[in-house]
């Protein structure tokens, strides 16, 4: 089987390139591999009631399948250069945010109309955090919601699906380079490409470093995120939430000097289990739709931790903590902001007494005994930072899961175009280590299918 552009993996990266190229250049033969499966074939089979925890599937729907991790996301799509990648850096700034700004069209057009775009252009928060010696960072962002952004995915598939070929369940083993193209070698079955766009995200980061090591593409280390999430009653938050829905802040810590910052806000949301690669962290979702809304907002506390010499492993680093977590909670820990400040474990009796009701059925523990001190401390003192705007926040009930990493894959190599040393192999989104967030990785795939029509149309060298 022969295609013009073969694209591996169908998160928001994939799906965008595959989008742009369909719209620019209707004639060329396009591919995307996915090793998770068909969108309304993606449940998670944890239930709540029969099934309570990550049994582990053989592909997580949470995290693979059409719409790649962002599936089931919140759909926050942060418009700016400050957050959620390097972009930028690569493809300068204006471009970065000209191609974000043209997502969220796309979002609108595909059934996003309607939602509500926030911005922290000219808010009174950003005094009140200063005042405070914290930061917020700006952005505009377009809040979805977990249920719009799945009917946004689904007219895009719709859209898509007689254009181009999907191989949903058919992961790719490896990449080949060929006599002016690749082979893309599957479980039982090779194809071959002129150009091909790799794009697969975080769940594919052991696989892109493998992929990079056997076509000796150099890459380096990236950072890991390590920290809490944290869930409140949505009141304690929701002087800002309704301004801004979700802020950025960040607050450099007085003892080690380390930057703690808030991350993926989730006003009346749920905190949810994440599985990568078998180990289980938190993270969290809000909906748009008023009848699946809770009392509770939460949001993540991650200091940010880069290892470099003579130990690389950043990730490795991240692992090993949550690996913690989950060997002593069986899965993800949770405690009451007082417990841990007056050293004590949670119970689930403390737990039932507190004047929240969780949203995640975690294991009542202590962090402490998971946490290295120096982020734990970054965290307490984030939270009493985070009092001074948002009373409350440092309320003994003030539920903390952890813990909740946000891992990076490794930054790969690439120049202007996003292209490797191999001409026509592009690395975008999440698994590229430059982009780490929906817009981002959604801007990286547009640009790269822009650069494919720009060549196509310059005749250099593709097929029709
Ligand atoms: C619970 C959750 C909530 C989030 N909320 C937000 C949010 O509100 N806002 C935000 O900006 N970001 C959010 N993120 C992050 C966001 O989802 C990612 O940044 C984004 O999805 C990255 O897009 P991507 O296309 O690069 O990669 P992904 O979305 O990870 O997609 C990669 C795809 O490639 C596939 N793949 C991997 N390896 C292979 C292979 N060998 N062969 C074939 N296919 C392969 C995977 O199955 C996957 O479907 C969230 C993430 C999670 C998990």
């Amino acid at each position: 089987m022969k295609y013009n552009v073969i694209i591996i993996g169908a998160g928001p990266g994939g799906i965008f390139s595959a989008y742009e190229l369909s719209r620019l250049q209707p004639e060329l033969r396009v591919a995307v591999f996915e090793s998770g499966h068909a969108l309304h074939k993606r449940k998670c089979p944890i239930d709540g009631n029969k099934i309570k925890s990550c049994i582990g599937c053989k592909s997580c729907s949470i995290m693979s399948g059409f719409g790649g991790a962002g599936a089931f996301s919140d759909g926050k799509y942060n418009i700016t250069n400050d957050f959620g990648g390097t972009l930028h850096e690569y493809i300068g700034k204006k471009q970065a945010l000209d191609l974000m700004k043209y997502v969220d069209d796309i979002n609108m057009a595909y059934g996003g109309a309607g939602t509500k775009l926030y911005s922290t252009a000219g808010t009174k928060f950003k005094t009140l955090c200063v005042q405070n010696d914290l930061h917020l960072l700006d952005a505009s962002v377009r809040h979805l919601g977990t249920d719009i952004n799945y009917v946004v995915l689904e007219n895009l598939y719709n859209e898509l699906k007689d254009k181009i070929d999907f191989y949903f369940d058919t992961p790719v083993v490896s990449v080949a380079a060929t006599d002016g193209g690749y082979r893309i070698i599957c479980e039982d079955r090779e194809y071959e490409c002129e150009k091909c766009i790799i794009s697969v995200g975080r769940s594919g980061s052991k696989w892109m470093e493998k992929v990079c090591k056997e076509m000796n593409i150099p890459s380096k280390s990236n950072r890991v995120d390590i920290g809490v999430r944290v869930e409140l009653p949505a009141e304690v938050f929701a002087h800002i939430t309704d301004e801004l829905y979700e802020s950025k802040i960040v607050y450099r810590t007085p003892k080690y000097e380390d930057r703690v910052r808030t991350f993926c806000m989730n006003p009346r949301g749920a905190v949810v289990n994440e599985n990568t690669g078998g180990i289980i962290t938190v993270n969290g979702h809000s909906y748009e739709d008023p009848e699946k809304q809770t009392q509770n907002t939460n949001f993540a506390l991650l200091v940010a931790k880069h290892f470099s010499e003579p130990f690389k492993d950043s990730n490795g680093y991240g692992e090993s903590i949550a690996r913690l977590s989950n060997m002593l909670g069986g899965g993800v820990i949770m405690q009451r902001f007082g417990d841990l400040i007056r050293g004590q474990r949670s119970t689930q009796s403390r737990i039932d007494e507190a004047f929240i009701t969780p949203t995640l059925h975690a294991t009542p523990g202590d962090l402490s005994l998971v946490l290295p001190k120096r982020i734990l401390d970054g965290i307490i003192e984030m939270i009493y930072a985070l009092d001074k705007i948002a009373p409350g926040t440092a309320n003994d009930d003030t539920l903390l899961y952890g813990v909740e990493v946000k891992f990076y894959n490794m930054e790969v190599a690439v120049n202007e175009h996003l292209e490797t040393a191999y001409q026509g192999l592009y690395v975008i989104g999440d698994g590229s280590g430059i982009t780490h967030s929906l817009s981002h990785a959604s801007a990286s795939g547009v640009f790269v299918a822009r650069e494919i029509a720009r060549i196509c149309r310059g005749n250099e060298g593709l097929c029709p």
